[in-house]
């Protein structure tokens, strides 16, 4: 995608039952064809079939595509940039069990299944090394929002004499973008300092959610590398700072309420309000009439403002299941990836003065 587009691509989880009847990928590489048949069965009237077709085009269909090619294609520009000073973010998106952890952090099981954070720390740290006429500091953070609520996954290791949680409020300042204050900044020196506190971070989020008998697929995820450089030769007060987050959101299927009680209910109406409103962002968005956007309505939202209006590479990539059970929920996915594309945001590298 050119700078200012979202750049939004699918991923499908490969599959035995790989419905090709259905999902048809064409060899352009950019689309896919969703061909439909609806048994509407009405009373009185005797069986019919309904055909439906839609097509969707976007910038790159993964299929049986390696997690070293998916990094390539989709994140090393929007890495490339935030070490330029560009803010990016790369979002997936999708039904829970579709990949979007696989792709996002990959599967421990082997190198080479490594996704898309860890790839990223390490093409951070190379170039960290290889741009030597800079000096870096890198900081971390991991974010949870589970029901409306932040967690703060790297916060026990600050602060384990003090298990309070530290309050943690979403603001905005002009120059620095939104940012959360609270959440806890770790300085990080190299590739392996990274991943272990990525590492933390996923064991506090699983023993989050079994000691609170959360769902972790319940939440959203926001893996943030903070990067600020200064030129060596320069000696002047300017220097450079920019953000890099990386999402793993909440499965978007729609859960039904009824069925569901207690815990579970409360997560389906906090899943659905924050994915709607997700929706209703983007479609405010898309829509350049409209000049008011409903960031605030909830903390995913607001916490994205700047990833998805503002000054941000974003890539988005859309998971979906290539099985013809799962139809509808990939339909609705694939719906909300083509609307993401029509939103345009304006990257533009942060620079700052010391005072
Ligand atoms: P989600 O995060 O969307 O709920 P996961 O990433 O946990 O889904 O994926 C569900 C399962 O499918 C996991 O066991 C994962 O390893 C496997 N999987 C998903 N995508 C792929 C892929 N592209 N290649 C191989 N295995 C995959």
């Amino acid at each position: 995608a050119h700078s200012g587009e979202v750049g939004v691509y699918v991923r499908i989880r490969p599959t035995a039952n790989f419905s090709q009847d259905i999902i048809e990928c064409l060899p352009d590489g950019q689309t896919v064809n969703i061909h439909h048949k609806k048994d509407t069965k009405k009373p009185l009237c005797s069986r019919k079939i309904q055909r439906s077709s839609w097509s969707f085009r976007l910038e790159g269909v993964l299929q049986d595509v390696s997690q070293e090619e998916v990094y390539t294609r989709v994140c090393r520009r929007v890495v490339l940039g935030a070490l330029d000073g560009y803010n990016g973010t790369v979002l997936c998106f999708g039904q829970t069990g579709a990949g979007k952890t696989y792709t996002m952090t990959g599967s421990t099981e082997s190198y080479k299944q490594r996704g898309i954070i860890p790839r990223a720390i390490q093409e951070v740290f190379q170039e960290v090394q290889k741009r030597t006429e800079h000096t870096f500091s890198v900081y971390l953070s991991y974010l949870e929002i589970y029901n409306e609520t932040l967690v703060d996954l790297l916060a026990l290791l600050q602060s384990s004499a003090h298990p309070s949680p530290r309050s943690m409020v979403i603001s905005e300042e002009p120059g620095r973008g939104v940012f959360i204050r609270g959440l806890s900044l770790h300085p990080v020196h190299s590739e392996e300092e990274a991943l272990n506190l990525l590492f933390e971070g996923e064991m506090n989020r699983v023993i989050g959610s079994h000691a609170l008998n959360r769902n972790s697929s319940r939440s959203h995820c926001i893996f943030t590398l903070h990067l600020e450089s200064r030129s060596r030769t320069l000696s002047d007060a300017k220097y450079v700072t920019s953000k890099l987050n990386l999402v793993d959101l909440a499965g978007s299927e729609r859960l039904g309420k009824t069925g569901s009680e207690g815990q579970m209910f409360k997560e389906a109406m906090y899943i659905n309000k924050s994915l709607s409103f997700l929706e209703q962002a983007i479609l405010a968005l898309a829509d350049r009439r409209r000049d008011h956007v409903p960031f605030r309505q909830t903390k995913l939202t607001h916490a994205l403002k700047d990833s998805l209006g503002g000054n941000c590479n974003t890539v988005l990539v859309a998971n979906i299941y290539g099985e013809a059970s799962q139809i509808e929920e990939t339909l609705s996915t694939l719906r909300f990836a083509s609307r993401m594309k029509c939103i345009r945001t304006n990257p533009a590298v942060n620079e700052h003065m010391d005072p």
